[in-house]
């Protein structure tokens, strides 16, 4: 009945619940069975996709067929090129991948790598860090810092058990950020003709995240807290709906109408395909901020609220009952 890929990522969220239920962030409990990975990142190949002069999406090349049929797809990234030098945004799970987009860079005008953004603190978007050149600075939100300076042999236990054994995270060691980004706030990093704004629009999925706008081209990179188009839904994996809710509604009127944005994990899309996941969350938060109110129970709340109209992602099953709702009831009942 449920594809076996999927019982594999569902597998895997259900550690990122475990933890979620212990307080414990992303750490991944001792006693976790091995399991094949949510995606292989010794398989994945990236591609580009040029949105404008200079701005280029990364993604993985099966990615607009997995987004489709609202399955995982490996982390997007991208390149925007300035006269002096360039920006990455994201440097992927392992070597393998890093090199790959690293090539691609070099395929787009192979200008020197001033900035590479890690979007946040998770593995898969921040462990190519070590294989930049020297030169190139890392771009981080402090908060993704010093979670990565405190606990980085976590993460990637955590990550050794999503991503498995074999693919390039055993030897990962963390490389930290030369560029702090501060909480609520902006940096413009100047490529030369390209100027980049860093922002942290708040609590988004981490409290380390960052967004990646060019505004000449009108590209947002959002990281996972848009994990991809319709049928993907957030993941509540620190918890806090309302401030995430509270974020992407912030952004969504940051954003010009014709605005497009490179998601966590797919294609790009239109800036008001966001609405599919602020109306789930503002859905979440309605429905449960109701059942807290009738003094139902977690489980009566998760029962009542199938939401069926928000089905279609292949980790549905698990991530609405499983994740979101739990992370709703905590973050409401104690308002
Ligand atoms: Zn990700």
């Amino acid at each position: 009945m449920t594809h076996p890929l999927i019982r594999r990522a569902v597998s895997a969220l259900a550690l990122s619940a475990l933890a979620l239920s212990a307080g414990a962030g992303l750490l991944a409990p001792q006693t976790a069975f091995a399991q094949d990975p949510v995606w292989d990142g010794n398989t994945v190949q990236m591609q580009s996709e040029k949105l404008a002069d200079g701005v280029f999406a990364f993604y993985d090349s099966k990615a607009k067929e997995l987004n489709a049929q609202g399955r995982a797809a490996a982390t997007s990234g991208g390149l925007i090129v300035g006269t002096r030098g360039a920006l990455l945004i994201d440097t992927m799970l392992n070597k393998r991948l890093n090199d790959q987009v690293q090539a691609l860079g070099q395929q787009l005008g192979g200008k020197p790598l001033l900035y590479a953004v890690n979007t946040s603190s998770h593995g898969d978007h921040s462990f190519g860090n070590m294989y930049l050149p020297a030169s190139t600075q890392v771009v981080q939100h402090s908060a993704a810092r010093n979670y990565i300076d405190k606990h980085l042999a976590d993460d990637k236990a955590f990550m050794l058990k999503n991503f498995g054994a074999g693919r390039g995270i055993e030897p990962i060691q963390a490389r930290l950020g030369d560029v702090m980004v501060a909480p609520m706030s902006t940096v413009v990093l100047d490529l030369g003709g390209k100027l980049v704004h860093v922002i942290d629009f708040g609590f988004a999925q981490t409290g380390g995240d960052l967004w990646v706008w060019e505004p000449e081209s009108k590209v947002m990179w959002s990281g996972n807290p848009v994990i991809a188009s319709k049928p993907a839904l957030p993941w509540l994996l620190d918890g806090h709906l309302v401030a995430t809710l509270e974020t992407l509604k912030r952004v969504h009127a940051f954003l010009p109408a014709d605005a497009r944005i490179v998601p966590g994990h797919g294609v790009p899309i239109a800036r008001d395909e966001m609405l599919w996941h602020i109306n789930y969350l503002a859905a979440v938060q309605k429905n449960v901020q109701a059942a807290v109110a009738k003094g139902l129970t977690l489980e009566q709340t998760v029962a009542q609220n199938p939401m069926p109209e928000f089905q279609g992602y292949a980790l549905f099953a698990w991530v609405h009952p499983g994740l979101n709702i739990p992370a709703a009831y905590k973050d409401l009942i104690k308002k």
